[in-house]
């Protein structure tokens, strides 16, 4: 197993991948009081790595964790945990950030006073759904939460709604789950950005009720750049059953096609929703930042 013997780096140093353990005390266990970053390294660099480490932080202040690690602390962890294994290409990276240990069990921050504790844990792991050719997927009763609940613009670890989504589509036998806003317009899938092609214009959702994915930012501006009609909108589950062409993002799985809905197919062919892909394509190395 390629990544048996990887080193990972907690919170100051590394540890090899038996001894790469945080407390049982930390917040994390205690309340999945954690936030997170999903990254993407080619031999050029990291994607999007600075809007990453941006992201990362304005969780982190939301939530008020204090002594959040400087970008440049993140960038020479993650550069000290790559060098380590020797990765360049076929890599992602899991950061997390915890509020760190407490002194006693529960969920008050004032029993943190150890500082927060940042885990930079690299594997080797191609893009998901390589290779697939697109996904299925199905709506979810799950509701994904807007800001009135617990505000989706902040990237935590508390998952479990779009856990139990995913849990539906692998009882349904489907890839990922479709998750509605609380007023039944589609949010995004349970862990990637969705987009729908119709005519000669390209539609998301507004991100309200949804991650503001940095792959979905991206292809927001490739498009404007290309001179692509690209609007931002409500749009219910119907709108993207009835779509030309269907495409989830996300720095894990890039753009893959969505060719069924809920049982409906989507067309996989859709001269549009190629053209995007290749301009994404095109683009993904010019997004990569070297680490110094
Ligand atoms: N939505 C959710 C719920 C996610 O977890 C992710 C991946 N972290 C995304 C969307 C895609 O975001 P990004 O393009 O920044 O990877």
């Amino acid at each position: 197993q390629r990544n048996a013997d990887i080193q990972v780096f907690i919170k100051d140093r590394l540890y090899p991948r038996s001894e790469a353990k945080v407390s049982v005390f930390d917040s994390s266990v205690q309340g999945g009081d954690a936030v997170w970053e999903g990254l993407r390294v080619y031999p050029e660099g990291i994607v999007c790595l600075e809007k990453h480490l941006e992201r990362l932080h304005q969780s982190a202040k939301t939530l008020a964790f204090t002594d959040i690690p400087s970008k440049s602390f993140i960038r020479d962890a993650i550069k000290q945990t790559l060098e380590a294994n020797k990765m360049t290409n076929d890599t992602h990276i899991r950061l997390t950030l915890t509020r760190g240990e407490k002194i006693t069990s529960g969920m008050d921050p004032r029993l943190n006073q150890n500082g927060s504790c940042l885990i930079v844990l690299a594997e080797w792991k191609p893009l998901v759904y390589d290779n697939a050719g697109g996904i299925k997927v199905i709506s979810s009763s799950q509701r994904r939460n807007g800001p009135q609940y617990l505000d989706s613009k902040i990237h935590h670890n508390n998952l479990l709604n779009n856990i139990l989504a995913k849990i539906q589509a692998n009882i349904a036998g489907k890839d990922a789950g479709l998750m509605l806003d609380e007023r039944g317009f589609v949010a995004e899938l349970n862990g990637s950005n969705l987009f729908m092609v119709k005519g000669e214009a390209v539609f998301t959702p507004y991100a309200n009720a949804c991650l503001p994915g940095i792959t979905r930012d991206t292809v927001i501006s490739l498009c404007k750049q290309h001179g692509i009609a690209i609007y931002e909108a409500d749009l219910s589950l119907s709108q993207f059953i009835n779509a030309d062409g269907v495409f989830a993002t996300g720095t894990m799985g890039e753009l893959t096609p969505v060719i069924e809905i809920d049982g409906r197919q989507i067309s996989k062919q859709n001269e549009l929703m190629e053209k995007i892909r290749n301009i994404f394509s095109d683009s993904i190395r010019n997004l990569c930042e070297p680490l110094i």
